[in-house]
């Protein structure tokens, strides 16, 4: 699961960055309102932690504009007032749930791993998708074409998924990267490359005319063959 710390106290952000981080989320941090938002529209996160007192954009706006623009990425926001008034104008704005200052750990852990458990449940419900002659099962890790199936590892799901919802564009491997490891993970071109290959290889085992052609110093684009 990916998630977005926006939080402009930068003991706390980093803080709950470690913490997230140990338990086995990627995470990526903001430290205002309007990188926050920036980060948030990019659409590849799981969760989005979100402060409400921030500078530049406060984080009702981003909620706001994050919702207005059709995302419903799962939002937990911070508030340090204890006012009821702003916990409803958050509801009212389409947060999912909030915690107010301070809070323990153990607390936004196991609000994060509800919302996660009602994403991954609404994500279940319509997890296929189809392109050419192929089907990907992103909950069962599946792909098939005709009778052939074969499984799939989760990051070999997510990368034909971002390719598959993305037809008829190129995708740069720098995209692909942000969407499966993240802003500031260490993957590198030739991660990308390398699942790319296993791809390949699992649609010609599946018999699938569809293919994955490289376009030459730009990226990838699914053609249905
Ligand atoms: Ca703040």
């Amino acid at each position: 699961m990916r998630i977005l710390v926006v939080e402009d106290e930068i003991h706390l952000a980093e803080a709950l960055g470690q913490i997230l981080k140990k338990n086995n989320y990627t995470v990526d941090i903001s430290n205002d309102g309007e990188s926050g938002l920036d980060n948030a529209l990019s659409g590849i996160y799981d969760v989005i932690v979100l402060d409400i007192m921030l500078p530049k954009i406060d984080g009702i706006e981003v909620l706001k504009t994050l919702r207005s623009e059709g995302f419903d990425t799962p939002v937990i926001l911070l508030t340090a007032k204890s006012d009821v008034a702003d916990k409803v104008r958050g509801l009212d704005s389409g947060a999912d749930d909030y915690l107010s200052k301070p809070f323990s750990t153990e607390e936004l852990l196991a609000r994060i791993r509800a919302l996660g458990r009602r994403r991954g449940e609404i994500v279940a419900a319509a997890d296929s998708i189809t392109f050419g002659d192929i089907t990907l099962n992103t909950g069962a890790l599946k792909l098939s074409s005709g009778k052939n199936e074969i499984t799939l590892t989760l990051k070999e799901s997510e990368l034909l998924e971002y390719l598959m919802l993305h037809k008829g564009v190129v995708c740069s491997k720098e995209q692909i990267i942000e969407k499966l490891w993240g802003f500031d993970s260490e993957a590198e071109a030739n991660h990308v490359e390398v699942y790319i290959s296993f791809l390949r290889k699992k649609l010609a085992f599946v018999h699938s005319k569809t293919s994955i052609n490289t376009v030459r110093s730009v990226g990838y684009a699914l053609s249905e063959g």
